[in-house]
């Protein structure tokens, strides 16, 4: 148990209406310090407020970072829940392990997010779709450009309320198969969660972007011939029948929503499948119409329908009007579990 020492905020800010998402913070922060030699100390909750770090801190230059992202739910009841917290917790100790980060006790780093989320709970919105978006971090933070691992880190949460994904209800977006840049090899650190991740995505996405594609398909990162995911979501298809995703390689990222649609889908007696997918199979499928439905899935939108794909110069639509029975299924499911609207069978609520 974290013995966190609250002080409140003087000065609480007028809650907006939810729009756009990131750039709204909630009243407070979560802080705790870690000190080789004395580990994890001094957990505290602080009105938001900005850093006073040197310019030499570690991770401006060299990148060590990890962070984590889940989601407050408004309840028709009125309360606050949490969707699997303790797999954030998992989740972040495996990319800590990655990057020689130190890691936090399961039950501390679940405590945090508890009692910030409690404290600054009026901030969880009540419209539709809506949610408080969190987003757990530590950086390193010695003030030394010596290429080591830190000494010293920052363990930091804040939260910003997020509108509802779809206004326009799960319209499909456009994917580009990306066949040049690649994001991640086996042996590097494409299954956790760190800021590099993205960083060298930027590039690929910017172009994607350019050509009015709203996601990146990454390949592997060796032969580019199979698939790992997509920008921020994991990747599934549905052929003939058969549910598939490609198989957890160290190179993708073990998404949450993945695993609850895996969960889902074989309870369901729905086939599922973690396998390699290779682009030739879907372009295969695809041409055979067997291809029935492509989605991708995330803790920011559940579920996001993809209607086109590119890959080379080949650009190739998925379903009609009727396709994505499985998918919004799948995304009724998870936000009525998440909502509280729905029966929680796998204990994946947690009441805050
Ligand atoms: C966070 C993330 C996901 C999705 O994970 P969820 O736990 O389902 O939100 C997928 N891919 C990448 C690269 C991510 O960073």
């Amino acid at each position: 148990m974290l013995n966190i020492q609250i002080t409140k905020t003087t000065a609480p800010k007028e809650i907006p209406p939810v729009e756009s998402f990131g750039h709204i913070f909630t009243d407070h922060m979560f802080l705790m310090d870690y000190t080789e030699g004395q580990g994890w100390h001094d957990a505290r909750i602080e009105p938001f407020h900005n850093f006073d770090l040197s310019p030499a801190c570690m991770v401006f230059h060299y990148g060590q970072e990890m962070f984590e992202g889940l989601k407050a739910y408004r309840g028709a009841d009125g309360k606050c829940y949490l969707f699997r917290p303790d797999m954030n917790a998992k989740r972040a100790n495996k990319t800590n392990r990655r990057l020689c980060i130190p890691e936090i006790p399961e039950e501390d780093f679940v405590q945090a997010i508890q009692t910030l989320v409690k404290l600054d709970q009026a901030w969880v919105p009540d419209q539709p779709g809506t949610s408080l978006y969190i987003r757990p971090f530590i950086i390193a933070a010695d003030p030394n450009l010596g290429v080591r691992p830190s000494h010293t880190y920052i363990f930091c949460i804040i939260m910003s309320p997020s509108g509802s994904y779809y206004a326009n209800g799960l319209d499909p977006v456009g994917i580009w198969i990306e066949d040049d840049y690649v994001r991640a090899v086996r042996g590097g650190m494409g299954f956790a969660k760190t800021g590099g991740n993205y960083a060298c995505s930027l590039a690929a996405q910017v172009k994607a972007h350019d050509d009015g594609y709203s996601q990146v398909l990454w390949l592997d990162g060796v032969e580019r011939k199979y698939i790992e995911e997509v920008g921020a979501m994991n990747i599934f298809f549905k052929i003939d029948g058969t549910v598939v995703t490609p198989m957890l390689n160290g190179s993708i990222l073990p998404g949450i929503t993945r695993d609850s649609v895996l969960t889902l889908c074989r309870s369901w007696g729905i086939p599922a499948e973690e396998r390699r997918i290779s682009v030739d199979e879907l372009l295969e499928a695809q041409h055979t119409g067997k291809l029935e439905e492509v989605f991708g899935t995330g803790t920011a939108a559940v579920i996001s329908r993809v209607g086109k794909l590119r890959y080379k110069d080949e650009v190739f639509t998925v379903g009609g009007d009727e396709a994505g029975e499985v998918s919004l299924k799948i995304y009724d499911t998870i936000t009525g579990i998440q909502y509280g609207r729905l029966p929680d069978p796998f204990g994946w609520r947690v009441e805050i």
